[in-house]
């Protein structure tokens, strides 16, 4: 029998199966087994209109089978089989456009083996475990079967061959286990079953073979036995295939605890079916907690990708934008192919038009969680709210528009969340700005001396505790129309213009003492001045320009944090507070030594204030105890 010779690309395709060294080699099955599926489809297609197929919908199924001692793996279908010519063409050449440009690309790479495992890899995957496999076909509307050959790359023959029935058996010599490499383990039926429910647990026809049970032996206590029994291994309707309405809420937290191991329960279930140039079935859910991994390099983002019930990949991480990367999910499409690489999922179009679907979809969710369901959404942004800030942050807020409306921020007036419409919904009339203040918590927060007069104003707080909050305020920097701003930092737009006047009055006459004041501090602040936001506390720290104090805290607990920028510090002095008189006393008495000593005092004092340690607290010590005596 002459042998033939594969066409270039397949050869060089399966030469890369054979020296395969991915140890993922198990997907050779879900590859068989959807071609399995594939063929029976052709063939109920064709029953619809041709009377011919005496087959009915239930009459299809795909059976495994094992024969340990030989060492065979068999995959057969009842579906439409293929001629002697398609033998030739379907398995001498790669037919699929995907594996050809894998092929292509992988000219140069063959040690990049890890990529077989993104996607279909088609029916040479079985080389991985078989060192020679057999197919065995015969056509629906023939009668002569054909057996196609093949021991690898050198080639394979193609002969006649007997078969009952349209159909085809695809028949693998299993490989001997090496010291490295176990494949006995493709012999077991338990481990081909637990393949098929991994991968191929939807498949739409029922995949069946044998399998082994005990049970006791009859009239005897403790004797068992062991029997075999054909049955249907795969589940055949997906969970996102069936409607909602036959759906409880029990079976989406079952399949949500099983297919992601996880222990809690989803606050909200997604399970969408669209249909139109792109159609699609999305079973998404938002968890509850965070993977102990979330924020963490090792957390890999990415949706279960499945093309009609054949699972492409477990997380297809072009699926969701990082914002939403803690959405959990099943995605499956009619209208992607199996064949499809990591590389060019990235440009597939289908997958970009489902992805952006789906973005929206759960902005959707979590808004309309944040209205109707505000416990469950509160129970979300503790787990999760960090991570859109971060996303909202690390975009330049460039997704904005996504995210801005689902932010939470713990408001000073109740110490409860709230978003920024309703901050900006019960501003007093004339408020200019949305304050906030940064700090470590809320409740050292509520102590900061600079809240005390934008508080009296009656405008609200927002406290800021994530690291990241600061930075995401300068980024976004208003909200509407309405400008965030510090109260630690710049004008709070608090005064009338005859009190401001009367400040800048006041302010040109201390002058002279703010200039002694600054020269005292040595270079620890840019400026001392007359403060607008203070009430009954004597002084306060904030900050010129960009950077405030908090930010610098934030940066310089980061890793080589010797060169982080530092904020412009300034002093801010009560003019109405006793202490201010004292001061001005001191210096007009020309006592300038006194003055240096209540600059350092209170400059210390701020600094306690504000979170920060002073410099140096025997010198502080000292300086207090030397005022009471
Ligand atoms: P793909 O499934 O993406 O087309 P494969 O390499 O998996 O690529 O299969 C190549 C071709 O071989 C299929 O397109 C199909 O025509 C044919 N084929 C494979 N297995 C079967 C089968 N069990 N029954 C009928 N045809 C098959
Ligand atoms: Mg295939």
């Amino acid at each position: 029998m002459a042998k033939k010779q594969f066409k270039t690309e397949s050869k060089r395709m399966l030469d890369l199966m054979i020296h395969s060294i991915y140890t993922n080699r198990e997907i050779f099955l879900r590859e068989l087994i959807s071609n399995a599926s594939d063929a029976i489809d052709k063939l109920y297609f064709r029953s619809l209109t041709d009377d011919g197929v005496a087959l009915g919908r239930d009459d299809f199924r795909i059976d495994l089978s094992i024969d340990k001692e030989k060492r065979l793996l068999t995959v057969s279908d009842n579906g439409v089989g293929m001629t002697e010519e398609e033998l030739d063409k379907n398995l001498g050449t790669i037919a699929k456009s995907g594996s050809r440009q894998f092929s292509e690309e992988n000219e140069t790479a063959k040690s990049d083996v890890d990529i077989i495992g993104q996607f279909g890899v088609g029916f040479y995957a079985a080389f991985m475990v078989a060192d020679r496999v057999e197919v065995v076909s015969r056509a629906y509307g023939e009668a002569q079967a054909h057996r196609w050959q093949s021991a690898g790359a050198d080639g394979y023959t193609i002969s006649d061959a007997e078969r009952g029935a349209a159909g085809t058996d695809v028949i693998l010599h299993i490989r001997e286990s090496t010291p490295e490499t176990d494949y006995d383990e493709f012999l077991e039926s338990c481990r081909v079953e637990a393949l098929v429910k991994k991968y191929s647990d939807y498949i739409r026809y029922p995949i069946r073979m044998a399998l082994e049970h005990s049970r006791k032996k009859e009239g005897s206590e403790d004797e068992y036995e062991t029997y075999t029994e054909v049955e249907t291994v795969n589940s055949m309707v997906p969970l996102w295939k069936k409607a909602k309405s036959e759906i409880a809420e029990a079976d989406y937290e079952k399949f949500y605890q099983e297919r992601f191991h996880a222990y809690d329960k989803p606050l909200r279930v997604i399970h969408q079916k669209a249909e139109g140039t792109t159609s699609y079935q999305a079973l998404l859910f938002i968890p509850e907690k965070a993977d102990y991994n979330y924020y963490s390099k090792t957390y890999e983002k990415g949706l279960a990708l499945y093309s009609s019930g054949v699972k492409i990949m477990d997380k297809c991480a072009e699926l969701l934008p990082d914002c939403f990367s803690f959405v959990k999910g099943v995605v499956d499409s009619e209208d992607l192919s199996l064949n499809i690489s990591r590389e060019m999922l990235q440009q597939d179009h289908q997958l970009k038009v489902i992805a952006r679907a789906l973005e929206k979809k759960i902005k959707k969710e979590l808004a309309d969680m944040l209205e109707k369901d505000r416990d469950k959404y509160e129970l979300f942004w503790k787990s999760f709210g960090l991570q859109l800030k971060y996303a909202l942050y690390s975009t330049f807020g460039g997704e904005r528009e996504l995210l801005e409306d689902l932010l939470l921020f713990t408001r000073a007036s109740d110490s409860k969340l709230c978003t920024l419409q309703e901050y900006c919904g019960a501003m007093p009339e004339g408020q200019k700005y949305i304050y906030y203040a940064a700090g470590e918590s809320v409740e050292k927060l509520h102590m900061l001396p600079q809240a005390e007069t934008v508080r009296d104003h009656g405008y609200d707080i927002l406290f800021l505790t994530d690291d990241v909050d600061e930075f995401l305020m300068q980024i976004l920097h208003a909200h509407g129309e309405k400008e965030f701003r510090s109260i630690s930092g710049g004008d709070l737009g608090l005064e009338s213009e005859s009190e401001k006047k009367e400040h800048e009055e006041k302010a040109e006459a201390g002058k002279p003492l703010f200039e002694a004041m600054q020269k005292a501090l040595d270079g620890k602040v840019g400026e001392v001045k007359l403060s607008t936001r203070l009430k009954t506390h004597p002084v306060c720290l904030s900050s010129k320009g960009a950077m405030s104090i908090e930010m610098e805290k934030v940066l310089a607990a980061m890793p080589n944090a010797e060169n982080a920028p530092k904020a412009e510090r300034v002093l801010e002095l009560n003019g109405e507070h006793p202490v201010y008189a004292a001061l001005t006393a001191a210096f007009e008495a020309g006592d300038t030594q006194k003055v240096g000593e209540y600059a350092k005092l209170l400059y210390d004092q701020a600094c306690l204030l504000e979170g920060l340690s002073v410099d140096d607290p025997v010198a502080f010590s000292e300086a207090v105890c030397k005022l009471m005596q």
